[in-house]
């Protein structure tokens, strides 16, 4: 009977529940082939008490032409939640626009009445230290695994938002097999849209543009801005800077889910994230088992329903933590991640899937030069029934095939829910053991290091992250050497002692030949110009330390009553830089050169603003120095700056970086495009003009967004609130064009200070401001994915150098031009690489003899004014803390700097 009746339909089916007609007329007229549907899918329940999504919102998920904007996301949720017990909202938190983040929680009533002793098992099972084996097995025996889904997080990708609601809809109501034990063996969580924000703005964008778009060709693109900053990067937020990342985090370390799904859309029609080369060797190797066991699973299920172009491997590798995601992997839980194919919205397409370069499917793990496949529609050994190479795709056939997809990978987990915790517990517990016997042992940041601000930023972000930081009571003597008492100590013999060790590592890339997705290095001490010292010796696991809740460097001002003066030293902190701007309308003068103890680009004050300095200085951990006499070293005026940041409006994230950091550290600026370059007259209003990263090239940033055939306005209106936010224009396409790379070589000339960042710093050269400096680009061979290397200053008692008092400095490699000055203009170099494979400090550069003593920093005079090129990029990320300086020297000693 049972075989007669077949397993699918057993499992798919509730024969005795009443299924929604409308409903599966409605997927079966917007699915485009029958293929693209599932037993698992085809069908929703009827339920006399419980909201559909088609009651609140008035159309089922996956209608055409329908996007939710996220209140009517939250609405429905709240509905659900109002009419089920098997449904709780957790709020986590507020966006920087003021949406209320959330979670979605769903499972059996009673694992819901005491969802806190199933919260205390995870904890528990999360943190062995206290339990014996017998007592963790007890626990996996009464526990439930939460498996947590994400969705919105890049909101170009808008089918998973809209889908998650049809799902939680089906977990409440529906009596299948498959769908009741997953509420019986899993507690199922949501994130509805993990960038609120941007999922207001990108649905505002799909209704005012997208809509009419009936092919490929036609589109349109999307908005200039997601989020407040970061648009894309929100996956690369490896530091949790951005709000609802860090809401997410905060609720992650509460709940500890062992498995956490994030939901994407680009690939066709659906990639199963199992991992590839390289991979992270530091996390567990039981993760690497995990990935492939569901992602197989999903991909044979999915076949044997019948549907074409599910697959793994060879997309993403394993080799940077810092996608979002990747808090689950990094905290012993399990990362999973979907590519559904998309079309940005919710129109249906004709699609054609083509690789026309021949270039792989993949972009991580390939051998240099791509991959010798034939694209996405090939038949490999991990794509077995690969997808259509032409398709009508609609965004039902997106909503089915990742529903299912998302059906099967938890009924997986509820299939084996006690290997689920099980393979949690170890994994935790390995952490913990791994750090007793493996080196290193621990990680000391010692206590002498003069900036303590920038420690702070590091052990915050690691504080953030759950990772246990101690104060060393006493004296550490170990055999790396002596560090003193009140030194930070992480050791490894703790619950993420894994990710400590992989964030404060050195990175080692195991393969030259391969390519990864993102960044090869991330070494926190590197990247803030922290000493962080690795430490072998074992008996560091008994120094006693007191835990560290936050790390809060508490700054000291004392007054004199002999006091001529007062000096603000510079240890190299960033926040001199928000302490200059808060002392606005104060005299402020920087020390040129050493003297006493006090060190070059110290600010020295008149006793008089001492009343207004003392609290500053306290709250931004700084410290004051009493002069009994003034100082006799030359010294300057700081006048602040009037300072606007260049944006595209094609290329807004790398802006956003460095518009977060000036946010961040309190400096203020104009954020302007090419609306107010060709304007003109930049210099009537700005002292120093920042051009960030951005763009591909220098043509890029000059001509952005290529022309449509109508003007594509981002500008707020009454049915279009949530566009022209962070800037407005009538149209955003053309870039600024030659008027505006004019208008900014008259800035310069007329005694502006143009500073560009990264790939910016093609554009001087490129466009005749700096006509003596030529741009070129490394060889094909080179391959450089975000290491960090040495580099050297030639001109250490520059401003731009004030707070940094070694000869070389580690900085993030920014694949910006290899720029060339001419012989005689050998001065304007204010930094270069030294290049070559002993100066490639963590991660992969292949080719690093190609940098060989290329200019990291130039400045040029031109006119009355200046550019300084940065080919690194000191702002990237919310990263490489260390760098910042050079930035904000540059702006602060505007006047001073040539
Ligand atoms: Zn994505």
């Amino acid at each position: 009977m049972r075989f007669a009746l077949g397993l699918i339909l057993i499992a798919t089916l509730a024969p005795a529940q009443q299924m929604d007609p409308d409903f599966a007329k409605s997927v079966k007229e917007w699915t485009t082939k029958p293929e693209f549907s599932s037993p698992l899918v085809d069908h929703l329940p009827l339920s006399a008490t419980i909201p559909s999504p088609k009651q609140i919102l008035g159309h089922h998920i996956g209608a055409p032409k329908v996007l939710s904007y996220y209140a009517d996301l939250l609405k429905y949720y709240r509905a659900l939640a109002a009419a089920s017990p098997r449904v709780r909202i957790v709020e986590i938190g507020k966006t920087d626009e003021g949406r209320e983040s959330i979670v979605v929680v769903i499972g059996e009533e009673t694992t819901l009445k005491n969802i806190d002793t199933y919260r205390h098992y995870l904890a528990q099972l999360a943190d062995p230290r206290s339990l014996t084996e017998a007592q963790a097995y007890e626990i996996i025996g009464k526990a439930k695994p939460i498996y947590h889904l994400m969705g919105g997080l890049h909101s170009g990708e808008t089918g998973p938002a809209e889908m998650l609601m049809e799902l939680a809809y089906r977990l409440v109501t529906e009596d299948s097999p498959i769908v009741r034990s997953i509420r019986d063996h899993l507690i199922v969580t949501i994130t509805p849209a993990a960038d609120p924000d941007g999922r207001d703005r990108y649905v505002d964008w799909y209704y005012k543009y997208k809509i009419d778009e009936t092919k490929e060709e036609e589109n349109m693109g999307g908005p200039p801005y997601w989020g407040k900053y970061i648009f894309h990067d929100d996956n690369r937020d490896i530091n949790y800077s951005q709000l609802p990342m860090r809401n997410i985090l905060a609720w992650y370390l509460g709940w500890h889910p062992p498995i956490m799904h994030d939901l994407h859309e680009s690939v066709p029609f659906l990639y199963t994230f199992s991992g590839q080369a390289p991979q992270e060797p530091g996390l567990d190797p039981i993760l690497y088992g995990e990935l492939p066991w569901f992602a197989n699973f999903e991909m044979e299920q999915m076949i044997k329903y019948g549907m074409p172009g599910v697959w793994t491997h060879a997309y993403v590798d394993m080799w940077s933590p810092g996608y979002l995601g990747f808090m689950s992997s990094n905290h012993n839980g399990m990362l999973r991640m979907y590519e559904t194919f998309g079309n940005g919205g919710a129109n249906t397409m004709h699609r054609r899937i083509t690789n026309p370069d021949g270039e792989g499917g993949g972009r991580g793990g390939a051998a240099a030069g791509g991959q010798a496949t034939a694209g996405m529609t090939s038949r490999e050994w991990y794509r077995p029934l690969p997808p259509y190479a032409e398709v009508d795709w609609s965004i039902r056939n997106n909503t089915n095939y990742m529903e299912t997809g998302v059906l099967t990978g938890m009924q997986l987990a509820a299939a084996f829910p006690e290997i689920v915790l099980e393979n949690f517990y170890k994994k935790s517990r390995n952490s913990i053991e791994s750090g007793k016997k493996d080196p290193p042992f621990a990680y000391v940041i010692p206590a002498d290091q003069p900036d303590p601000t920038r420690v702070a930023l590091l052990v915050n972000i690691l504080r953030l992250q759950g990772i246990e930081v101690g104060r060393a009571s006493s004296e550490i003597k170990v055999k790396e050497g002596a560090f003193r008492e009140g030194s930070l100590l992480i050791k490894r013999d703790q619950p993420y002692g894994r990710l400590a060790r992989i964030l404060l590592e050195k990175q080692v890339y195991p393969d030259p030949q391969l390519r990864t997705y993102d960044d090869s290095a991330w070494t926190m001490g590197l990247m803030a110009h922290v000493k962080v010292v690795e430490i072998a010796d074992k008996t560091v696991l008994d120094a006693p330390a007191s835990p560290v809740d936050k790390y809060e460097p508490k700054g000291k001002a004392v007054s004199s009553p002999a006091a001529v003066a007062y000096a603000v030293p510079d240890n190299g902190s960033i926040n001199m830089a928000t302490l200059r701007y808060r002392l606005k309308g104060l005299r402020v003068r920087i020390a040129e050169q050493a003297f006493q103890t006090v060190p070059a680009g110290s600010f020295i004050l008149d006793p008089p603003t001492f009343a207004k300095l003392k609290p500053e200085v306290e709250a931004l951990g700084l410290t004051t120095v009493a002069l009994d006499s003034q100082p006799t070293v030359p010294m300057h005026e700081t006048p602040l700056p009037r300072v606007a940041v260049y944006s595209t409006w094609g290329s807004t994230q790398d802006v956003g970086w460095v518009r977060y950091a000036f946010d961040y550290f309190e400096a203020p600026y104009d954020l302007i495009y090419k609306e107010r370059a060709r304007k003109g007259n930049l210099r009537a209003d700005y002292d120093v003009i920042v051009i960030p990263s951005q763009g591909r090239s220098a043509k890029t940033l000059v001509y952005d967004l290529a022309p449509k055939p109508k003007p594509l306005a981002y500008t707020k209106t009454d049915r279009f609130k949530f566009l022209g936010a962070y800037g407005s224009s009538d149209d955003i396409t053309g870039g600024m064009g030659l008027e505006g790379s004019l208008e900014f070589r008259k800035f310069v000339e007329e005694g502006g200070v143009l500073i560009t960042l990264g790939e910016a710093s093609a554009f001087p050269p490129e466009y005749g401001i700096t006509r003596t400096i030529e741009t070129g680009r490394a060889s094909a061979q080179f391959y450089a994915p975000g290491p960090i290397v040495n580099a050297e200053v030639l001109r250490p008692t520059h401003p731009i150098f004030y707070g940094y008092t070694e000869k070389t400095i580690p900085v993030r490699w920014a694949n910006g031009p290899l720029l060339t000055v001419p012989r005689t203009d050998r001065q304007e170099i204010l930094m270069q690489f030294p290049g070559g494979d002993t100066n490639v400090l963590s991660g992969l550069m292949r080719g690093a003899a190609e940098i060989r003593n290329r200019p990291a920093i130039v400045e040029v005079p031109v006119g009355q004014g200046l550019v300084v090129l940065f080919a690194t990029n000191p702002c990237y990320r919310w990263q490489n803390f260390g760098e910042f300086r050079m930035l904000f020297n540059a702006m602060i000693n505007y006047k001073n700097i040539k």
